[in-house]
């Protein structure tokens, strides 16, 4: 095992966690030493009684040791609040989320197709235009 020098390590440092745990997606990992963390929980309406899916998202504690990224699973849990918004840290890594990865994937390859296909439309508009002078 790494070792690292980070005092809210739950391994290396004197972090104790408490209270809830959940596992998760990491969805962002910019930030230095933390992660938000996403995953989905079912939510159920007595009114139509069936379940609907829903998404939790918070952020986390990302130690030194384990440096999660974007895409792999993590188990977290509840412990003392870090800063105003952080009061979970990373626990483990339990492998890749491969269907977030491949969601990320289709997402950029979207965002390169939607610029020609912009001009296309504005071409479409120009013909349209011009069609509509000629009348
Ligand atoms: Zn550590």
């Amino acid at each position: 095992m790494e070792t690292c020098n980070d005092p809210n390590c739950p391994i290396h440092g004197s972090l104790k966690t408490r209270g809830r745990s959940f596992s998760g997606t990491v969805i962002e990992s910019k930030a230095q030493k933390t992660a938000t963390v996403e995953w989905q929980r079912t939510y159920y309406l007595s009114k139509y009684e069936r379940s609907e899916k829903r998404r939790s998202k918070l952020k986390a504690h990302n130690p030194e040791c384990l440096n999660a990224k974007k895409g792999e699973i993590v188990k977290i849990s509840e412990c003392r609040p870090l800063s105003k918004t952080k009061h979970f840290v990373i626990l483990e890594k339990v492998g890749k989320d491969i269907a977030f990865m491949e969601r990320e994937e289709l997402i950029e390859e979207s965002k390169v197709k939607a610029k020609p296909a912009k001009s296309e439309q504005t071409e479409e508009q120009k013909q349209w235009n011009q069609s509509k002078q000629e009348l």
